[in-house]
């Protein structure tokens, strides 16, 4: 079997090399090329060309393939559906802040946990992506735009902590000053609440950005939307999102999508700021991105002032997400559904 050689870390490249009867400092240069972005071995050009053809027998390099690309006519946000050497398709989304270009990947094709609001949750799971694959989307987007990446937030397609190996080892390559050396403070990660990995991620220290998906207050309403929650209902995620503050110091955002008539009364305003008083935490609301076939509508817009005033009694600060690319459904998920859709129309004619 080829190795995935934009997988391995530095130290992996080196023995590697020793195998290959290379001296170790062909890694270093090997691995700066990979992590340029160079997608075949050819263009090492300061590799030697016996190497390169030992290379090319046993290692392969990761790549993302730009299948669509929807640019938004209101503010520049890209989005990609990209695919891998297996015809796997995921969607990525490049926008522009003022500090910079931050890159929204997926981590996953597909995924299991079935949240009923979101469109990749109701794709169902194809499978894990590996490290090379959430790096190749970064410097195709890289590429394609001629501009350097300065922040990255693992909230496309999947769940990053159920692919929590790949996902830990995309973040120390990236992080890596011989690579792309995106700093861990410029990286966010969300999840739908993996407890045990929230434990696990919080005792490596990193100094990650995390983001909870908590999109309800009790478990009434958190279950009927996000499945996970039967197994990790909301008093253990809150455990877990402590100890998280606790051992890093970083503030933790809660994700809160406001849906009409179900999560968005005063009630659970309040309900969740007596949960989240005390925390080092901040809530993004988000205005739930209507997906067909959900019957989920966006809040009404009173809502969203009504929850800033209410959590701000219990301390805690609460923002509207500014949506980028709403008119490209920036959103993920969609844009894979719909190539499948399509090309499910074209197959059946
Ligand atoms: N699986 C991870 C990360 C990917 S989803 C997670 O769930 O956190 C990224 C974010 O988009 C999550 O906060 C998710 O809850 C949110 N999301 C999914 N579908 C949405 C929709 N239709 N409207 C608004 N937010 C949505
Ligand atoms: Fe998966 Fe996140 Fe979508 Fe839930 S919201 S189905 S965890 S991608």
């Amino acid at each position: 079997m080829q190795t995935d050689i934009k997988s391995l870390y530095e130290n992996e490249l080196t023995e590697l090399m020793t195998g290959f009867g290379e001296p170790k400092y062909r890694a270093a240069q090997i691995f700066r090329w990979l992590h340029e972005g160079v997608t075949s071995f050819d263009k090492m050009t300061n590799v030697s060309k016996k190497l390169r053809e030992k290379l090319v027998e046993n290692c392969y390099i990761s790549n993302a393939s730009i299948e669509k690309k929807l640019i938004s006519s209101y503010d520049d946000t890209r989005k990609y559906l990209f695919s891998f050497f297996d015809g796997e398709t995921v969607e990525s989304v490049l926008m522009k802040y003022h500090h910079g270009y931050t890159s929204c990947i997926s981590t996953q094709a597909g995924c299991k946990m079935g949240c009923t609001f979101c469109a990749t949750g109701q794709g169902g799971f194809s499978r894990n992506l590996t490290a090379s694959e959430m790096l190749a989307q970064i410097q195709a987007e890289q590429k394609d735009n001629g501009i350097r990446i300065s922040n990255i937030v693992l909230m496309g397609m999947g769940e990053p902590l159920d692919n929590f190996d790949n996902v830990v080892r995309f973040l120390r390559l990236v992080s890596c000053e011989n690579g792309m050396n995106i700093g861990m403070r410029h990286i966010s990660l969300s999840t739908c609440g993996i407890v045990p990995r929230i434990y696990e991620l919080a005792d490596m220290k990193l100094q990650l950005t995390l983001s909870v998906s908590l999109h309800a207050p009790n478990d009434d309403i958190r279950s009927r939307t996000m499945p996970v929650n039967k197994k990790y209902p909301v008093a253990q995620l809150l455990d877990a999102c402590r100890y998280y503050n606790a051992q890093t110091g970083r503030r933790i955002s809660f994700e809160y999508a406001m849906i009409d008539g179900v999560n968005d009364s005063d009630s659970c305003a309040t309900e969740l700021g007596k949960k989240l008083k005390g925390m080092i935490a901040h809530v993004n609301l988000i205005p739930v991105n209507t997906v067909s076939g959900t019957g989920y509508r966006k809040s009404k817009k009173d809502r969203q002032q009504s929850f800033i005033n209410i959590l701000a009694g219990y301390g805690i600060t609460a923002t509207v997400r500014r949506t980028l690319g709403s008119d490209i459904n920036a959103s993920c998920g969609q844009l894979r559904r719909k190539n499948r859709q399509d090309t499910a129309t074209i197959g059946g004619e």
